[in-house]
C-alpha cells in the first residue's frame, strides 16, 4: 500500500530530525518537547499563545505542557502574562534569550544541510506535498488546522486597506497574518 511506504519515509524523517533536535537540546539542558513548545510559540498568533492552545497543537497532556512551561520560565526562555480582560487566561511569549536560542537550534542543522543540497524546485514540491498531506490528515480526522492566518476564511480587509479578522472582529497586522492560529479555518 502507498500509505505504508509514505509512513516509512515519514517515520524515518521524524526520527532523524528528533534525534538531531535531542542532541542540540541536550547541550542546553532542554528536552525535544521543550524546544517544540518554544518553536510553536514563536510562530503562533496572539489568539493562540495560551497553555491550552499549546496542548491542542502538540497533542500533549495538560500536565506535560504545564511542567514544560514551568521549566522554560525557570530557564528565562519564556514569560507568562495574564490577559488584560480575563485574568484567568495566561499568554506565553518567548524572551530575547528564548528567541536567540531557538534561532540557533531550529530548524535542526541536519535539515538545513540537506536542504542546501536540494534544488529550489524540489523545495517547493516537497513543501507543497507535505502541506497537502498535513491538511488531509487533519481534515479527515476532524482536527484543528492551525493554519497560517492569511489563508483563513475569516481573514478580510478593513476600510483603511488593512487586514481584519471577521471572527474576533479585530484588526490584524502584517505580522499577524503570517502567523498560525488555533481558530484558523481554511478558506473555500
Ligand atoms: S482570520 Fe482566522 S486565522 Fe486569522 S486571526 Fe482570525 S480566526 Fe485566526
Amino acid at each position: 500500500m502507498e500509505s505504508n511506504q509514505l509512513y516509512n519515509h515519514l517515520e524515518r524523517l521524524s526520527e532523524l530530525l528528533r534525534t538531531d533536535l535531542r542532541k542540540s537540546g541536550i547541550e542546553h539542558g532542554l528536552q525535544p518537547v521543550q524546544l517544540e513548545v518554544l518553536h510553536y510559540l514563536s510562530v503562533c498568533n496572539r489568539y493562540s499563545d495560551t497553555p491550552l492552545a499549546v496542548t491542542e497543537y502538540l497533542g500533549q497532556t495538560k500536565g506535560t505542557v504545564s511542567q514544560t512551561i514551568k521549566v522554560l520560565e525557570q530557564k528565562g526562555l519564556l514569560l507568562k502574562r495574564s490577559d488584560t480582560e480575563d485574568r484567568r487566561v495566561s499568554h506565553l511569549e518567548l524572551t530575547k534569550k528564548g528567541h536567540k536560542l531557538l534561532d540557533r537550534l531550529v530548524p535542526p542543522p541536519m535539515l538545513i544541510k540537506a536542504c542546501d543540497k536540494l534544488p529550489q524546485k524540489a523545495h517547493k514540491q516537497i513543501n507543497h506535498a507535505l502541506h497537502q498531506l498535513i491538511m488531509a490528515l487533519l481534515q479527515s480526522n476532524g482536527m484543528k488546522s492551525f493554519g497560517v492566518c492569511h489563508t483563513c476564511r475569516y481573514n478580510g480587509r478593513s476600510e483603511d486597506g488593512g487586514y481584519y479578522c471577521n471572527l474576533v472582529q479585530q484588526p490584524l497586522s502584517v505580522d499577524d497574518v503570517q502567523r498560525i492560529c488555533r481558530e484558523h479555518e481554511t478558506a473555500a
